[in-house]
């Protein structure tokens, strides 16, 4: 079980902007010099797709082209421009408004120091990136296409991992757009925020949001072959501290649990779905509620994963996992629970009654265990039971505010558990949130975020505002620097753009 390299195949393509005013000699060195930035960026190892140079866009007709070739082609997540020389965008306009890929203004040069005592008109001429990248803003602002703007010389560490970063970003948007939702239920009765538009979802996110009645899980639990469920125990075993009772006296019920896994996967597999909901009040005859199952969706599988029919939380997780590919830590499901609200040691809890998953990082190997489960009427199910492990991490919502999608995020820090937890028999992480507990959760309820989140251990904040910009969906974020007031002031700010604003 390994989750699927969402990069495997995928190009991101550079196009560097000049003119035929220069003369044949000026071109060649723009495309060679322009060749060594891309080769120079492939070879960082921070950046996850290949980044691909395309031949130097001199006119209006090659932008035009370029710019439909890179939307038409589903292996191209995203387009990085860089203008070596004087660029005149009017050549840009038709080419941008065609363009249905990411976008990543490049302002970088081939030099890195003015040559003081050489520099004369030739070479000024030929290295005029300063003025072609104005240039070239001025008709993206212009036009008004979201893009990600990187600055540097292109051999700055910097510059690599910001490019890094929009690359995960352009992959999760591409696993977005490629999504498929597979909801074993409706979402739980009455609840509010686990409610909204899935087809406005589809026509944002691109992600197809669709129910299966759990009496076909059903059908599918009964036709798991054995061998399937024992292959899944054996990894049960090899990766969990499985506890004894599970191998013992209570084999059939891990039996069951491996089961239910097994008859999730297949079906998501048979029906190319990479994200899932369940609802603990809609199993129909299955015997357990899932736990273990959908708590290794994200970790084993990258999938997105969310109880109580959140789809729009599992649609993040899936996003999570996929931007965080090969990066320590991932995404999972939480769920905020109880605070300690101890003068000097504020923290917050958050976990779920099952299906946190270990993706995030744990402190110690999870501990595989059966308890009983006082809501939903079914046998005592198995999961998995964990600390998140200290580190850096971000929380993300989703919300419907009726004309548009909400992202919510808070920046935090995942901390040590401050006692055993002895009796809490479910998965959990414990965090401190920036800027502090009682300003982050004034916030948070102001902005009207939802108690359901995608945790992220493996890319933060940048990430989660890269693929916000691409999806052209509004993002409120509270971090180090938030105070209460002003963030009010912020989102009414920002209700007033994004109700405006009609590109997307
Ligand atoms: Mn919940």
């Amino acid at each position: 079980m390994a989750m699927e390299n969402p990069f495997e195949g995928k190009e991101i393509w550079f196009g560097v902007g000049s003119q035929d005013l220069y003369g044949e000699e000026a071109l060649r060195q723009v495309a060679q010099q322009t060749g060594e930035i891309v080769d120079f960026l492939n070879n960082t190892g921070k950046i996850p797709a290949k980044i691909v140079l395309k031949p130097t866009l001199k006119s209006s007709d090659g932008v035009k082209a370029f710019m439909t070739e890179a939307s038409a082609n589903p292996n191209v997540i995203g387009v990085i421009t860089w203008c070596h020389t004087f660029s005149p965008a009017k050549m840009w306009i038709r080419g941008l408004e065609v363009l249905t890929k990411p976008l990543l203004q490049l302002a970088t040069q081939h030099h890195k120091e003015i040559p003081w005592e050489t520099i004369d008109m030739d070479f000024m001429n030929l290295n005029q990136a300063a003025h072609g990248d104005r240039e070239f803003g001025y008709i993206v602002s212009r036009l008004g296409i979201p893009r990600k703007i990187v600055v540097g010389h292109y051999t700055d560490p910097e510059v690599a991992e910001k490019v890094g970063t929009w690359a995960r970003a352009c992959a999760g948007w591409d696993a977005s757009q490629n999504m498929k939702v597979m909801r074993w239920g409706d979402n739980m009765r009455n609840v509010a925020v686990t409610e909204g538009d899935k087809t406005e979802a589809e026509r944002v996110f691109g992600a197809s949001i669709n129910t299966w009645a759990v009496n076909e899980l059903v059908a599918a639990y009964d036709k798991v072959k054995d061998d399937q469920v024992k292959d899944l125990i054996e990894d049960y075993k090899a990766k969990y501290d499985v506890a004894p009772e599970l191998l013992d006296s209570r084999y059939d019920e891990l039996f069951i649990a491996a089961k239910e896994e097994a008859a999730m996967v297949n079906m998501m597999r048979e029906n190319g779905c990479t994200a899932a909901v369940d609802n603990f009040e809609d199993l129909g005859a299955l015997p357990q509620l899932p736990g273990v199952g959908p708590q290794r969706f994200p970790s084993e599988y990258g999938w997105g994963f969310s109880a109580e029919g959140d789809w729009k939380t599992s649609v993040l997780v899936r996003i999570g996992a996929v931007m965080g590919y090969g990066l320590e830590g991932g995404a999972s499901l939480m769920e905020d629970y109880s605070y300690n609200f101890v003068p000097g040691n504020e923290l917050d809890m958050g976990s779920h009654m099952l299906e946190v998953s270990p993706a995030i990082g744990t402190i110690e190997k999870p501990k595989l265990a059966i308890y009983p489960l006082g809501i939903g009427g079914k046998s005592d199910p198995v999961r998995l039971v964990f600390s998140g492990k200290p580190t850096d991490a971000v929380v993300v919502s989703m919300a419907d505010e009726r004309e548009r999608f909400r992202l919510l995020m808070d920046e935090v820090t995942v901390v040590e558990p401050q006692g055993s937890l002895k009796s809490l028999p479910c998965a959990r992480a414990v965090w401190k949130p920036k800027p502090d507990l009682k300003t982050a959760v004034q916030c948070w309820i102001t902005a009207g975020g939802s108690h359901h989140t995608c945790m992220t251990t493996s890319v933060g904040r940048e990430a989660w505002e890269d693929f916000a910009r691409i999806a052209g969906v509004e993002l409120a974020v509270i971090d180090e620097n938030t105070n209460a007031r002003q963030f009010e002031k912020e989102l009414e700010i920002s209700e007033m753009y994004h109700r405006l604003n009609n590109r997307h």
